[in-house]
Formats: C-alpha cells, sequence, structure tokens
C-alpha cells in the first residue's frame, strides 16, 4: 500500500476513530495534506495505523474511513463488504419480499455509497467524490456479489455540489437496460420506475412500518398524505374502508393507481389526488377521515432550515389533529435527522396542545434493521415513525 498518501491526525481526536466514528474532521489534521481531493489516504498517529479512508478539502469531513485496517482498497475488498452485508440482512427479511437495502452507506462501512436491491436490480448512489472514484471497483464487487441482472446509477443527488463533482450521473453501470421493475414486499406489489422515480425509485426504509400499519388501519377511512407510488395506501386498502392518496407529483399519484391494480384493489379515480398537502389539509372536511397518514420528505436538509423544518411539522401534524375525529388515528413520521426523536416528540405535543387535544401513542419505530444506525454513529439515525390516537378533552 505504498502508493497510498499518509496523513497526521492530532492525537486529542484518536478517540472517536478508535471508537468507530467514519469521519474525520478537517480540524483533526495535523496539517493539510499535499493529495488530489477525492483520494485514498492512509490516516496515521504517529506510527500508529487507523486505516485508509478517502479525503476531500472542500467538505468539513476531510476524511471518511472504508476500513480500519491496512488492505487493497480493489474489488474483491467491495465484493467481500458486499457478500458479508448480503448474507446478514438476507438472514432477516421478510418473506415474499425481494428488496432491501444493500448497503446504507456509512452505516454499512461504505460512505458515501448507496446499494437499494430491487429484484435483481441493483440501484446505486455515488453521494461523495471518493467514493464516486471508486466507482468501477464497486460495479465490479457488485457483480461478484450479487449477480445481478443490471446495475444502475441514481447519483442525482445534490449533495455532490458540494463534494465538488458537477455531474448528476443517471443511467445503466451494468448488464441490462432496465427502467420498471416489480418488486414484492411483504407479499404486496410495487413498480418501480429506477430511471425516473424519487432517489433510488421506491422508500424501502417504511417496509415494517408499512406492515405495522396494517392493524391500525381495518375498517377505516383513510388519508394517506405525501403517498408517493401508494407504499402505505396499497397496504392498508387491504383493510380499509376508504384510502385516498394525495402526493404533489403527477407521476407518483398514476403509480399509486397502477401498484392498486396490481394488487387487486378497486381503483377510484376520486381516490388518487395529485395536490399540495398543505392545500388538502386545510380544504379537508373535519371529520372525513378517521385515519389519517404524515410521510412528508425532509423538511431539513441542514441545520439552517431547522426552524422552518420544525414550522411545517407543527403545521401539518395540528391540521391533521383538528381534522380527525375523536378516536382517530395519526401516524406521523419524519425522514429528517436534524429533527431527532426528541424534538419530534416536542412537535407532536405542540401540535396537540394547538388542537386541545390529548394525544396517545400507540406505537413509536424507527428505521429497519436493512437501514441501520450504529451506536458509534448516531448521525445514521434518521427515521421516526408514531402511531397516534386522537383523545378528545
Ligand atoms: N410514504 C411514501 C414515501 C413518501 S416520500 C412511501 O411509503 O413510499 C415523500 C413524497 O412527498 C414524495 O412522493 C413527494 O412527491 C411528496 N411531496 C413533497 N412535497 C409535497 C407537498 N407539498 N404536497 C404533497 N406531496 C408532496
Amino acid at each position: 500500500m505504498a502508493s497510498i498518501f499518509p496523513i497526521q491526525i492530532k492525537s486529542d481526536r484518536l478517540k472517536s476513530i478508535l471508537a468507530g466514528h467514519p469521519w474525520i474532521f478537517s480540524g483533526a489534521l495535523a496539517r493539510r495534506p499535499d493529495v488530489q481531493d477525492g483520494s485514498l489516504v492512509k490516516v496515521l498517529c504517529g506510527s500508529q495505523l487507523l486505516g485508509i479512508g478517502y479525503y476531500n478539502s472542500r467538505t468539513d469531513i476531510a476524511v471518511r474511513m472504508l476500513t480500519p485496517r491496512d488492505e487493497a482498497i480493489d474489488a474483491n475488498f467491495f465484493a467481500e463488504r458486499f457478500r458479508l452485508l448480503r448474507r446478514r440482512k438476507e438472514e432477516w427479511l421478510p418473506s415474499r419480499t425481494n428488496a432491501y437495502r444493500a448497503v446504507f452507506a456509512e452505516s454499512d462501512g461504505l460512505p458515501g455509497l448507496i446499494v437499494d436491491k430491487y429484484d435483481r436490480t441493483l440501484v446505486c448512489q455515488f453521494h461523495t467524490l471518493g467514493m464516486n472514484n471508486l466507482k468501477p471497483l464497486v460495479v465490479e464487487g457488485l457483480v461478484k456479489a450479487f449477480g445481478p441482472n443490471s446495475v444502475v446509477e441514481r447519483s442525482d443527488v445534490a449533495i455532490r455540489v458540494m463534494e465538488g463533482m458537477d455531474d448528476k450521473p443517471v443511467g445503466i453501470l451494468s448488464g441490462a437496460d432496465v427502467k420498471e421493475v416489480e418488486i414484492e414486499e411483504n407479499g404486496f406489489k410495487f413498480l418501480v420506475h429506477v430511471i425516473e422515480g424519487q432517489k433510488t425509485g421506491f422508500f424501502l426504509d417504511q417496509r415494517e412500518n408499512r406492515q405495522a400499519l396494517v392493524r391500525y388501519a381495518k375498517g377505516r377511512t383513510l388519508a394517506n398524505c405525501f403517498s408517493y407510488t401508494g407504499g402505505f395506501s396499497v397496504y392498508a386498502a387491504s383493510v380499509a374502508k376508504r384510502v385516498v392518496s394525495v402526493d404533489i407529483s403527477k407521476p407518483a399519484t398514476e403509480y399509486c393507481r397502477r401498484n392498486f391494480r396490481l394488487n387487486g384493489h378497486a381503483v377510484n379515480e376520486e381516490d388518487f389526488l395529485a395536490q399540495d398537502v398543505f392545500d388538502f389539509l386545510k380544504e379537508m372536511q373535519p371529520g372525513a377521515f378517521d385515519m389519517i397518514i404524515l410521510d412528508p420528505p425532509s423538511f431539513a436538509k441542514n441545520k439552517k432550515q431547522l426552524t422552518n423544518a420544525i414550522k411545517a411539522y407543527t403545521t401539518i401534524n395540528s391540521k391533521a389533529l383538528e381534522k380527525l375525529p375523536d378516536g382517530g388515528i395519526l401516524v406521523s413520521s419524519s425522514c429528517t435527522s436534524h429533527v431527532d426523536q426528541s424534538i419530534f416528540i416536542k412537535i407532536l405535543h405542540q401540535s396537540s396542545v394547538n388542537t386541545r387535544c390529548t394525544l396517545k401513542v400507540l406505537e413509536s419505530r424507527e428505521q429497519p434493521y436493512d437501514h441501520p444506525y450504529h451506536l458509534s454513529f448516531p448521525e445514521g439515525r434518521y427515521l421516526k415513525f408514531f402511531v397516534l390516537q386522537k383523545w378528545a378533552r
């Protein structure tokens, strides 16, 4: 590994790296290394080797760690990592499910890389310059470990600009030219557009929460707000009296309709609305729905947007509560990592205070095991999911 540039970190910053945190901030470097952004670096503290990572001078996070060992970063390195992740994750995969997150970036030891598996299609995102430079090795490793039908890239992510990349590539990296994949999740079927869908095409992180929701949806009249392609709606429609799906995206609403048909659910045209949820909630007749799901996109991409995010969450949760009848169910989720569990509970509480009701937590859930966070890296914890019941005072 003689060719990898060595960098020195300050000894008082050793603790967090030894604890397994994958980030080294620029302030922890003994001096600025003379190495190109995106290069592999060997991290040392004096003569002690801490591992190998990749470097970027443009971001506060100077180094993201790939391994604590001195080992070759080649296709086999990736193939071995992928095989282990595959084995461990498939062990817990629910029956009649063929889609899961194979690689969850830092939380799975591979900073900057997301890989979602949709049946035999793998969809990747390269978030960082360092991981982007390793793309050919990543693809080779994926092919070795998964034998996929196709490897697709969906690096149309805003974060690449901050890394110093000015392109957002989308396309086929290996194998067949796929656009749409049919997946099975807990026995339900979904069409996933891996090229034009949002993110990698589907929100796999709500899989277990969708399943958990079914018991509460029985016999209810339900409004699924921010429904995307109908993840929650399809599950709920198997037991609910009626399900109305609302999403601002027309193509998503169209997919929602198609997913209803695919699962043999009745399709009433007026139950699929391409509308802004803020307007929908404002216009909703009180008592029209006795169950409302709120699963909005992230409202804060950084800490500066936190205040606005809190406001937006409080608005939609208060509105929904105001319109629910006594005994109504509010399912409220947040994927904004800057809004942590305790802030989100405060938002829900404030919403119940605003609407003068009591809110009881029936169930509180997080992200599933294939989107893990490890305890040395709490930054990977992001998903909140509450099932609440409105009690009139
Ligand atoms: N619950 C979904 C995932 C929701 S993702 C699932 O389980 O698959 C968030 C969705 O909110 C996206 O589909 C996006 O199009 C939609 N969205 C964003 N802003 C919106 C708004 N103001 N009104 C309605 N939908 C919105």
